[in-house]
């Protein structure tokens, strides 16, 4: 099979770095090395409610990326950074959110596509060359981490994460599968974790797994994000202040404290109080201001009644009494029973008198049974002589 020339490598190389990449790298769409392990992951159930993954032609596809563009013959893959955790703005007001960094500015889906078809247009028309292209992002069947790593642009980490050894782990992969065939890079062979637990011992929900999975089911970005019903109230505590995604095993990293850099894609740069969003405003979005406010954020995956769910989990975790009347409002007028139940848990963990008679009052009118099992189970832990 005749490979394109050197020429048109570094000719990528450079387009990619012009376009905004960090790192890029080359490998061929033979089958992942971690498909087994993926599979078991799945055959565990890990995966939680998205079963999406699970779906016999994904996992078909995953097992082997020849399948996702007939006569592809090359897997370039991009990293792009986003900003460190440790350089959000601070909130404009008290109480505040957490954001998981990567969602602070526009949505990736539709900035790294975009990049890598401009790289595509640039090799069309540069070099005039034709052959066939398809995109991936966290968007389709394709193990990320797995082609990353093959790619020769770092290792997937204990935290599952891909690391770079002079970058960290803050940035997002595409991918560009396309049928040139391009000379690949050698893979990234170390593994660098050695013997550091550092991320699974700081993880809220010890969801972290010894073989470089994790339990979604209990991962905070997946209850946050994915995970479309409640919260399990036993996890609930572990969510802190996150209320969309979370960062900490990325934050104790040492690969990100000696080495992640303040620089990355001013795409990705926190827009007003998006990374730190102030809780009692936010649980009081009407569907027009969220709508209006997440347009091009990653946070709309969430859809509103989850964000709304999240915030009151956040509220729930401070407890503070100053919280209660937007808390009251939310349970009183919230048209999402899904948000209702949480507020109503969060009412139930400040604890006071005024809490008590909130929730007796929603008893009266409210109709969903999942919040009025909710208010119950509130009520039931406030001590028998109040009231
Ligand atoms: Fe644990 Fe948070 Fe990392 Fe999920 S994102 S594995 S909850 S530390
Ligand atoms: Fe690996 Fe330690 Fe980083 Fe976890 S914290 S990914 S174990 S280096």
């Amino acid at each position: 099979m005749a490979q394109v020339s050197q020429n048109i490598k570094e000719f990528i190389k450079a387009e990619a770095s012009r376009l905004g990449f960090d790192l890029v790298g080359f490998t061929d769409p033979s089958p992942p090395a971690s498909f087994t392990v993926y599979q078991n992951w799945l055959a565990q159930g890990l995966h939680g409610e998205m079963t999406y993954l699970s779906r016999p032609d994904a996992v078909a596809r995953r097992a082997d990326p020849r399948l996702i563009l007939p006569g592809v013959k090359s897997i370039i893959v991009a990293a792009m950074r986003y900003p460190r955790p440790e350089d959000a703005p601070q909130a404009a007001a008290q109480p505040s959110g957490k954001i998981a960094a990567y969602a602070w500015g526009e949505d990736y889906h539709n900035i790294i596509p975009s990049r890598l078809s401009e790289l595509v247009v640039s090799l069309q028309q540069n070099h005039g060359l034709s052959f066939e292209w398809k995109i991936y992002t966290d968007s389709g069947p394709v193990l990320e981490r797995d082609l990353a790593q093959r790619a020769g642009l770092g290792w997937i980490g204990k935290n599952t994460c891909l690391i770079h050894p002079r970058m960290g782990s803050y940035f997002l992969l595409g991918e560009l599968f396309i049928t040139l065939a391009i000379e690949p890079d050698p893979p990234f062979s170390l593994d660098l974790c050695g013997t550091c637990q550092r991320c699974i011992q700081a993880c809220p929900t010890r969801c972290i797994l010894p073989n470089r999975t994790l339990d979604a089911r209990r991962c905070i970005s997946y209850l946050t994000i994915e995970n479309k019903g409640g919260i399990p109230i036993e996890l609930r505590p572990a969510l802190d202040q996150w209320v969309f995604g979370c960062d900490i095993c990325q934050q104790v990293c040492p690969w990100n404290i000696r080495f992640a850099s303040p620089q990355h894609d001013p795409a990705f740069s926190a827009r007003d109080n998006t990374a730190r969003p102030v809780l009692t405003q936010e649980i009081c979005l009407s569907s027009a201001q969220f709508k209006q406010k997440f347009k091009q954020s990653s946070i709309q995956r969430a859809k509103r009644r989850g964000y709304l769910r999240n915030i009151a989990v956040a509220l729930g975790n401070l407890g503070d009494e100053k919280n209660l009347p937007e808390l009251a409002d939310c349970l009183k007028k919230e048209s999402e029973p899904l948000a209702r139940a949480h507020a109503a848990w969060a009412i139930g963990q400040i604890g006071n008198q005024q809490a008590w008679i909130v929730l007796q009052d929603a008893l009266l009118s409210e109709t969903n049974p999942q919040v009025i099992e909710e208010i119950r189970l509130a009520l039931s832990r406030f001590p028998a002589d109040t009231g």
